[in-house]
């Protein structure tokens, strides 16, 4: 119990498994834990009079099926085992925490998910500048990056990490800013230091400097580096050599989409249960790697000319020769997951079983690299010419590792024959040792007569004869009696001895020999970490492109066009997610679409609620984005301007139960749009303006389209609003289009054609979707009256004919009055009151007072 204390002590917030004989045992307050989390018995126990402590416990081979329960749970848990052998020693076995398992470190199958990374992050903050790293451990891959808070945000958003750690001083800052939705740990201040980082990382890598892996400079990103390192020691990962190489993620080699878009397109996060993300429909890969690669993909879309053709020409390849695509699907598909293979050769976790696979999947390398080098397609040829097959080590596996090994290394007998002499010498003594056995107890008995003389074994004199005592007087001279029971007794020979010799423990002896064998493997394997790394990408991307073309016969893709220009033209557009989730009686309504600088650079779009527009907007993005990660697009045709940005917000109330704040956090967004935008960016704004009073929404909504109309970049916008006010704009400002989705009244009802069609709408169609609803005609008739009688008195004269006169009345009170006269009036009034003292007459009056000021 003391040693207990003492390692609990040095990992205070774990919950320490500690190694007890057979069992892993918890105690106090871990064991209340285990006991919950893992519905094992929790008892009580007696601490030499102290008082009781609470215990549970698991045999030690259940390791594998609690350990990953507890860290889902969100729990740390430090792994205490013995370091010595507790034969060897007298009194009590030495122990030591020989891991640390926290979400961000897993590398246990049971806690990845194999289509997802498993990233640990790091954030550095300092003063306004983000340095962040990301790490998983199971492949090996490592990034930094830097920039502000946005991009940390969007990449916090993007790589979803499972842990998150950072200075513990910066606690409250962070939750702040980032949210709650992370798991994270905190660490000293002194960690984050850029010496410490750079000397870590330098000793890690093993050079003398951080060139070549195009990270220098970039001081934040290598600090939060450093901190990963320095974790993953302080949690017990000594084995890293997997992780072979840092790269950087610089924010302007990709198209940027910050994380309200990566959201708000759905793209990798569900909006509810049972929705899709573009992955979900996209991701037709057949390996890990693709999968996870995929995700990045979609995440960080190119915006290099050169490369987005590369793929976009390697898709279309790949369509057209269908025999190829098929060898290289069927070849992928038995590569496994060859990344996450490799990161356990470090780790010593790689089984037999595995190494073989990898063997096998390097096998596959061989062949893809083949049918690479044999197209026409010269990116193809070079992503062959990369590959390396690795023959010599692929080759060694295969002769070494039996054809079925047992999944356990320590189960032994998953080496080949024909490998090592001595094993096979002493595995046909333990193979023919029982026949040997039965063959001389035979020859004995019949040379002495001795009938029941039997062959046995005990571990004080090992094997023995043993002669009952009606046959005593048979035994020849040279045996020699060591032990006398009460009805026989037992003997052993030279012959005996000799045997034994050879015999006992063979099977250690095979083990041990196996063991060292298959530990020089995973030695010599080590040299081949980085290629076969290499070649898990290369893989990965080959997955990818299939899975592009493959989709595009599938969804009847097109190959978008990219190009120089501003044109964006797409051609019977549709949403990829929705066309895939429509019952199959409702077919998706294609619509084409526009959006240039000369005159349609601001599209107002306006339609009831429903009718589409929402759609129209997310598909224009997305087809916008597949084309920048090298997809087909669900177009007829698209011709794609090179874009670097995409912004999409959407209206307050329309994510309202993300929980957010609803009008300030739509304005804070719209404001980093309107800070940011680019000649080349495509701006998606949904319904802005919509989580504030009527007139306030429409002021806001006109004089964002104003400015965005006159800003010097021209930024291409399409603008989904219920506002139809908004339309009068097109006859103040030249490059401002109206477009409305078509709809057609039926009786009471309105069906949507969902197609786009110049011009705007003129009507409310709240008052439609009212009468839909069943509200009584009376009631519906007197809300037309009213809409009128408003429309009349305020939108037409005042909007219409001179925005900057326009007087809103004074239906709510407006936060832009927030200083004004009246509300300071109504303040110091409020002030001036005593509850306590009000009668409820004086406080009828006082509000009657207060109202007056509003008039
Ligand atoms: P709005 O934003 O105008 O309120 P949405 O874009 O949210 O409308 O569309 C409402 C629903 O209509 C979508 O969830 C989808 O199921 C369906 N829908 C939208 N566009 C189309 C289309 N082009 N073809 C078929 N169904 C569509
Ligand atoms: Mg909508």
């Amino acid at each position: 119990m003391q040693q207990h204390k003492a390692i609990k002590a040095r990992y205070p917030d774990a919950v320490l498994l500690f190694r007890v004989g057979d069992f892993y045992e918890t105690f106090g307050q871990d064991a209340i834990i285990a006991s919950q989390v893992l519905g094992i018995t929790l008892t009580k126990r007696n601490n030499g009079g102290a008082s009781d402590s609470e215990l549970a416990g698991f045999p030690h081979h259940a390791l594998d099926t609690y350990l990953h329960k507890l860290v889902k749970a969100g729990y740390r848990v430090a792994i205490c085992d013995q370091l010595e052998d507790p034969k060897t020693v007298k009194g009590i076995v030495k122990r030591g925490v020989t891991e640390m398992v926290t979400p961000g470190t897993a590398t246990n199958d049971k806690l990845l998910d194999f289509n997802s990374n498993n990233f640990l992050a790091a954030v550095h903050i300092a003063n306004n500048a983000y340095g962040l790293a990301f790490l998983d451990i199971s492949t090996g891959e490592f990034f930094i990056a830097e920039g502000d808070r946005e991009y940390a945000d969007k990449l916090l958003m993007g790589f979803k990490p499972a842990e998150v750690i950072f200075q513990r001083q910066n606690q409250r800052r962070f939750k702040e800013e980032f949210g709650t939705r992370f798991y994270t740990y905190t660490l000293d201040e002194w960690i984050f230091s850029f010496p410490y980082a750079e000397e870590g990382l330098l000793k890690h890598f093993d050079t003398h400097s951080l060139k070549g892996f195009g990270i220098e400079g970039a001081d934040a990103g290598i600090v939060a580096a450093g901190a990963v390192l320095h974790y993953l020691r302080e949690t017990e990962h000594p084995n890293l050599q997997h992780i072979t190489s840092i790269h950087r993620l610089a924010q302007a080699d990709y198209l940027w989409m910050d994380r309200f878009t990566i959201r708000n397109l759905e793209l990798i996060h569900k909006s509810g249960e049972g929705s899709q993300t573009l992955l979900d429909v996209l991701d037709a890969t057949v390996t890990p790697m693709g999968a996870r690669m995929l995700r990045r993909w979609i995440v960080f879309p190119l915006k290099d000319m050169q490369k987005i053709n590369e793929r976009l020409q390697t898709v279309e390849y790949f369509i057209l020769q269908t025999e190829l695509r098929n060898q290289q699907l069927h070849a992928l598909k038995q590569c496994g997951d060859l990344e996450r293979l490799v990161s356990k050769i470090p780790l010593k976790k790689i089984n037999p079983r595995e190494l073989l696979q990898l063997a096998r999947s390097l096998t596959q390398i061989d062949t893809i690299k083949q049918l690479c080098m044999a197209s026409e397609n010269s990116y193809l040829q070079r992503l062959g010419d990369t590959l390396n097959p690795c023959h010599y080590i692929t080759e060694k596996i295969l002769a070494f590792i039996t054809e079925n090994p047992p999944a356990l290394a320590i189960k032994g007998g998953f080496l080949n024959g024909g490998v090592n002499e001595e094993l096979d010498g002493l595995r046909n003594i333990a193979q023919h040792g029982k026949e040997y056995l039965l063959q001389l107890q035979q020859k004995e008995s019949e040379s002495t007569g001795i009938s029941s003389l039997k062959i046995g074994y005990n571990n004080v004199f090992g094997y023995y004869l043993e002669v009952t005592n009606s046959h005593k007087a048979k035994v020849p001279a040279a045996w020699m009696r060591k032990q006398t029971l009460a009805n026989a007794e037992r003997y052993i020979t030279p012959e005996l001895k000799e045997y034994e010799e050879k015999i006992t423990g063979a099977e250690e002896k095979m083990l041990a020999i196996e063991l060292n064998l298959y530990d020089a493997l995973l030695n010599e394997l080590h040299d081949f970490i980085a290629p076969i790394q290499a070649n898990a990408q290369i893989a990965a991307t080959l997955d990818c492109l299939c899975c592009f073309a493959n989709n595009a016969l599938q969804f009847n893709y097109k190959k978008p066009v990219l190009h120089e220009g501003d044109e964006l033209v797409i051609k019977e557009g549709r949403h990829p997610v929705i066309e895939r989730s429509l019952p199959p009686a409702e077919p998706f309504i294609s619509n084409d679409l526009t959006l240039d600088k000369e005159d349609r650079q601001i599209i107002i779009l306006t339609g009831p609620n429903m009718s589409g527009k929402s759609a129209l907007l997310r598909q224009t993005a997305l087809i916008t984005l597949l084309a920048h990660i090298g997809s087909f697009v669900p177009a007829t045709e698209a011709k794609v301007p090179l874009t670097d940005k995409i912004f999409t917000r959407v209206g307050a109330s329309d994510n309202l139960s993300a929980g957010e704040s609803t009008f300030m956090v739509e304005m804070n967004e719209t404001a980093s749009i309107i800070n940011n935008v680019s000649p080349r960016c495509l701006i998606l704004l949904d319904e802005i303006g919509r989580g504030t009073s009527t007139y306030d929404g429409i002021s806001i909504a006109w004089s964002i389209v104003e400015h965005l109309h006159h800003a010097t970049e021209q930024p291409k916008t399409f603008f989904a609003t219920h506002y139809h006010e908004l339309n009068e704009l097109e006859n103040k400002l030249p490059r401002v289009k109206n477009f409305h989705v078509t709809n057609k009244e039926v009786g009471n009802k309105i069906i949507f054609l969902r197609k786009l069609a110049p011009g705007g709408s003129t009507h409310s169609f709240g008052i439609h979707v009212a009468k839909m609803a069943g509200m009584p005609s009376s009631l519906v008739n007197r809300a037309n009256e009213v809409l009128k009688q408003l429309e009349e008195k305020h939108v037409d004269s005042a909007l219409a004919q001179n925005v900057k006169g326009l007087t809103a009345p004074k239906l709510q009170l407006s936060i832009f009055d927030a200083h004004s006269q009246t509300f300071d009036d109504i303040r110091k009034m409020l002030e001036g009151i005593d509850i306590n003292r009000l009668t409820p007459v004086e406080a009828l009056l006082k509000l009657n007072e207060i109202k007056n000021l509003l008039k």
